[in-house]
């Protein structure tokens, strides 16, 4: 669909918020570029393939109830690569026993957000791996995605925004998408001169670290129930477990036949992620010799939690915002940390300047 008075718009970031937000100005016929500082689209997912094993670095699923990947998906190609969880039920680790937790809410507790009615209907994924929403993003979007090009500043041009990457060169746009972690959009924000989106630097991301732990089925002394555990209270000392994922249990083709995988959550620490999960749950589990590998990601800047007054912090940044030329923010730490709600948030961004800039959103 055509959009009138609007050559391109820049969209900083290509997490799930930026991809969900490229594709959406893609779809309506808008020129797009976006940037991202990695080499590597999809932010904190990642989705690693090996020796038949299906790895995930942050997300490893999303929740069934919220209809946002599942249309994606849709549009994409991609639904027939969707796939349920095989297990239901989590448990809590008392520090002694195990005991029943309510569906939905080790999700909870490990900071995202879910409806109470949302609680039941559990958690979906791609049978690929997350990765694969992001692969097929990346693929559709061809050169519109530029790797390893960071932002360092935006200021105001005559178009609209000129944006400063490394090495001197820059992109003009006509409208701007910050889909960035809030800290570092509020960074290019108060430079802008929106002294208000200094507040929201303040949402603090939880550090964490997953380390996913590789097993021969024999190994394991007692069956896994459910899709894992969340830690009592005490897991907040560095290197304890958190929360386990039955990774291979949850989902169907985490790993090949006769093996299983699992995922910690561990709350960072100077030890060996791998060492110190494998040494807390193996006696939980009853798990004999050791791993055939472990793999650790760090996730300094985890997930967000957002403070009592966030929402309307972001809206007032948003007011603001609405008085310059065509600029939105988007992501987890405006709009939600859970994938659904990130590619709503980047979507909404992408309609918000569509209609800034005169165009229909749909
Ligand atoms: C360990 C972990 C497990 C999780 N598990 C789940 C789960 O099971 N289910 C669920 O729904 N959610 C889960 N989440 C939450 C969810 O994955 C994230 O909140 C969501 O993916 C964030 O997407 P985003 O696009 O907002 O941000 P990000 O993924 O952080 O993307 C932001 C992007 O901006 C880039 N960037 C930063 N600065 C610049 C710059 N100056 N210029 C250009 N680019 C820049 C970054 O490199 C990055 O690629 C999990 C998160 C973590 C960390």
């Amino acid at each position: 669909m055509a959009v009138t008075a609007v050559t391109t718009v820049a969209i900083v970031g290509a997490g799930i918020a930026g991809l969900a937000a490229a594709w959406e100005l893609q779809r309506a016929g808008v020129a797009l570029t976006l940037l991202e500082s990695e080499r590597r689209a999809g932010g904190v997912i990642v989705t690693e393939r090996r020796d038949g094993f299906i790895v995930e670095g942050g997300p490893d699923g999303f929740l069934a109830a919220e209809p946002d990947l599942p249309a994606l998906a849709r549009e994409l190609g991609i639904a027939d690569r969707l796939v349920d969880q095989l297990a239901r039920g989590a448990a809590v680790w008392t520090g002694s026993r195990f005991e029943p937790l309510a569906e939905g809410s080790a999700a909870a507790l490990l900071g995202i957000q879910v409806r109470e009615e949302d609680l039941g209907a559990g958690f979906r994924s791609f049978a690929g791996g997350m990765a694969v929403v992001v692969e097929t993003l990346v693929a559709r979007l061809g050169p519109a995605m530029r790797a390893a090009a960071g932002v360092s500043a935006i200021s105001p041009s005559a178009r609209g925004y000129r944006l400063t990457l490394p090495g001197g060169s820059a992109v003009d746009a006509d409208g701007v998408i910050l889909a960035l972690p809030v800290f570092a959009a509020a960074r290019l924000l108060a430079a802008l001169g929106l002294s208000p989106a200094r507040a929201l630097g303040e949402v603090v991301y939880q550090p964490s670290v997953t380390v996913s732990l590789a097993y021969r089925s024999d190994q394991l002394g007692k069956p896994l129930e459910g899709t894992g555990f969340v830690a009592a209270a005490a897991a907040a000392a560095p290197g304890a477990v958190r929360a386990c994922t039955y990774a291979s249990a949850k989902y169907p083709g985490r790993a090949p036949a006769g093996h299983m995988l699992l995922r910690a959550f561990l709350a960072p620490s100077d030890g060996e992620p791998g060492a110190l999960a494998h040494a807390e749950l193996a006696p939980l589990l009853r798990i004999t010799g050791a791993p055939l590998w472990t793999r650790a990601f760090h996730w300094p800047h985890g997930l967000p939690r957002y403070e009592a007054h966030h929402a309307a912090r972001v809206a007032r940044v948003r007011e603001r915002l609405a008085r310059l030329a065509p600029i939105a923010i988007a992501g987890a730490g405006c709009d939600g940390a859970g994938v659904s709600a990130c590619v709503r948030s980047g979507r909404e961004a992408a309609r918000l300047i569509l209609r800034r800039m005169g165009g229909r959103a749909d």
